[in-house]
């Protein structure tokens, strides 16, 4: 089956291919047929590289040459998620599709599409959140905003983000404005990216920004070795598998014998330095080295020592050279003849990414150091299958972006579930996953004034608990030779870890908060040609028109020391100029403030009408402060409408 979407000057097609994974079908666009021209073929190649006319081309490629694909295919979807940025032309061929189809207009098709629509952002790191210049856009679809029924000054408002270095059109706030529902990856990463996209919802305090999140998990089956799963097998509930994000079926893992799990860890520990040395030997050889050298890739690693292991993307802010920053301590730390340790790296950068590629090329350079040889190691093409290995070898994973930039992470998580505890920045989901018991923190929950500030406090800290925590109670051993506290720390990664960041829980966690409601909403919006949908479109209209003529004041006893539990009366005029007295809800809003004078948990408390006075309604409330301390105070009037999904999607407020 063939699809096509339009490019400058020219149609390029792709065909689909189905690949059946368990009872899921899921679905590739191939441009590598004979009916394209040869740079066209190309564009489904590879997903990073070539330049930002190929990056716009993949993406109509996959956004709306994605929905011809599903429709191709016969499906009629109930819901539609957006990974990232990426996809999120899908969105305007729906709404194309709508204004082709159903005759609706641009603004209510837009109310139809966000209905049913998920977006999730993976990244704070610029790099990872695409926009295109203006002219690029314009290139590319002046022929496409005429089918949605607008012109151009619309279609690029529509997703325009204003830069330092000036105004992009961003694939980011192209998904956030063609969906209702959005969320980032882990709870401090919904903090992160409330904070980022806010100039989406400018009336809306940070805290109430529409973002909420679900925090990555990993597929345990996938991720879990053959020799764990024999043992959990014998020790969890004969469902384990199917329980997996249920806290209950962890538990037993409490009454596995440490001799037993300990032999089993030795095991995955045994098979990884073997699969290690047989990669490094290749490597040698394909690098030329002469025998010595290839000698020692089979002596290298000691079974027996600490190990931990570092393996990802080596995105700067990962800062994968940071354990080297006082070489003298670590030289010690590994070099101890009575404790030894020893670190397994490996990762791949983005071709694009020149600094991420020196850190590689570094880490390098120190592995073939006379001082480092076999206790540091760099295991080249970065995988599933190094990733799999490592994960269940290593004693410890060790991770140290730079806070908050890790989304999630997700190698901890499969780490965890094989017994290895992570020694990790308080950054992404380990802020949630440590307890205090199952691992170690690298420096604070806090943010610093520059980053090299922030580099030197987290070396030190790494190197500190590293030398007076982790290697002492790794060594230390029982009469028959075991680290029992070790082994203790190990069942509590496994038993806190392993269900909360599951794919199950994860899954679940989408299809109740999001999917069901999503499909739901989709249903409700369509019914009768889209009736709902056309009076959102129409009601929004008026509302933004018509919303800069109201105008509130509230008398309060000001910003003060509140006590909990204490009532505050709180006064409102409102002066509707026109708007429909229904449609404004008049509310406060208090909680305590963080520095800069943000509400931290603002709790929301409705004010009731009590009457008029000379063209201004009135209205009273009494706030019963949950929060103590100094709180912040306000009183503000927002639209409402009882079709609208999110109470803040409209940005719009008004402050007293
Ligand atoms: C798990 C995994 C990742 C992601 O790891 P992070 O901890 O999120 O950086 C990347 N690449 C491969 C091959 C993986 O297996």
């Amino acid at each position: 089956m063939l699809i096509n979407v339009d490019l400058p000057g020219r149609t390029v097609y792709a065909k689909i291919w189905r690949i059946q994974v368990g009872r899921i079908p899921i679905y590739l666009m191939d441009t590598d047929v004979p009916r394209n021209a040869p740079q066209d073929r190309e564009l489904s190649a590879r997903l990073y590289g070539g330049d930002r006319e190929m990056r716009i081309s993949q993406e109509i490629v996959l956004g709306i040459g994605g929905v011809r694909a599903v429709r191709a295919l016969g499906y009629e979807p109930a819901v539609w998620h957006m990974n990232e940025g990426h996809s999120a032309f899908l969105g305007l061929e729906r709404v194309r599709e709508l204004v082709q189809g159903a005759g609706l207009n641009f603004s209510e098709a837009i109310e139809a599409v966000r209905t049913n629509s998920l977006f999730t952002t993976h990244t704070p790191v610029p790099a990872g959140n695409d926009s295109f210049a203006f002219e690029m856009v314009e290139k590319y679809f002046w022929q496409y905003w005429g089918q949605l029924g607008i012109d151009r000054d619309r279609f690029i408002n529509f997703a325009r983000q204003d830069l330092a270095w000036g105004a992009q059109y961003s694939m980011t706030v192209l998904a956030i404005r063609l969906s209702v529902y959005h969320n980032g990856v882990s709870k401090l990463h919904g903090d992160v990216s409330r904070a980022m996209w806010q100039f989406l919802w400018p009336d809306i305090p940070v805290a109430q920004v529409p973002i909420g999140h679900i925090t990555n998990g990993v597929h345990t089956k996938t991720w879990l070795s053959p020799e764990l799963k024999q043992l959990y097998t014998r020790y969890l509930p004969t469902n384990w598998q199917e329980q997996a994000d249920d806290p209950a079926t962890w538990s037993p893992v409490e009454t596995i014998p440490p001799a037993e799990l300990w032999a089993m860890h030795q095991q995955c520990k045994d098979a990884m330095v073997k699969f290690v040395r047989e990669r490094v030997s290749q490597q040698y050889l394909r690098h030329g080295e002469g025998t010595r050298r290839l000698n020692t890739a089979n002596h290298l690693l000691d079974p027996h020592a600490l190990t931990l292991g570092f393996a990802r993307r080596f995105a700067t802010y990962k800062r994968a050279t940071l354990i080297f920053r006082d070489e003298e301590r670590l030289k010690r730390i590994l070099n101890n003849p009575e404790r030894p340790v020893q670190i397994v790296f490996s990762g791949k950068a983005h071709p694009a990414d020149e600094p991420g590629k020196a850190l590689i090329q570094q880490i390098y350079q120190y592995s073939q150091r006379p001082e480092y040889e076999g206790k540091i190691i760099f295991v080249e093409n970065y995988d599933m299958n190094v990733a799999r290995h490592l994960v269940a070898g290593v004693d410890v994973w060790l991770n140290n972006p730079r806070r908050p930039h890790e989304a999630s992470g997700t190698s901890g998580e499969k780490a965890a579930l094989n017994g290895s505890p992570s020694f990790s920045v308080l950054d992404g989901w380990w802020v949630e996953g440590y307890d205090g018991t199952n691992g170690w923190a690298i420096g604070d929950e806090r943010e610093y004034k520059d980053e090299a500030t922030q580099d030197e406090a987290d070396a030190i800290s790494l190197y500190t608990t590293l030398e007076e925590e982790i290697i002492p109670l790794f060594y230390e051993r029982s009469a028959d030779g075991l680290p029992l506290d070790w082994l203790q720390k190990m069942k509590n990664v496994v038993r806190t870890c392993a269900p909360a960041y599951s794919m199950t829980r994860m899954v679940k966690e989408y299809t109740t908060c999001y999917y069901l409601p999503a499909a739901a909403n989709g249903r409700q919006y369509s019914a009768d040609q889209f009736k709902l949908a056309r009076e959102l479109a129409v009601w929004k209209a008026q509302i933004s028109q018509r919303w800069a003529s109201l105008h509130l004041e509230a008398k309060t006893q000001g910003d003060m020391q509140i006590t909990v539990g204490d009532p505050l009366q709180v006064e409102a005029r409102l002066w509707l100029n026109g708007l429909p007295e229904a449609n404004v809800a008049v509310e406060i809003v208090a909680g305590r403030q963080d520095v800069k004078g943000e509400l931290l948990h603002p709790q929301v408390t409705p004010m009731q009408p009590t009457g008029t006075d000379n063209g201004a309604l009135l209205f009273q409330g009494e706030l019963t402060p949950t929060d103590s301390g100094r709180l912040g105070l306000g009183v503000r009037a927002r639209p409402t409408h009882p079709a609208m999904i999110d109470p803040y999607e409209m940005g719009l407020s008004r402050w007293a």
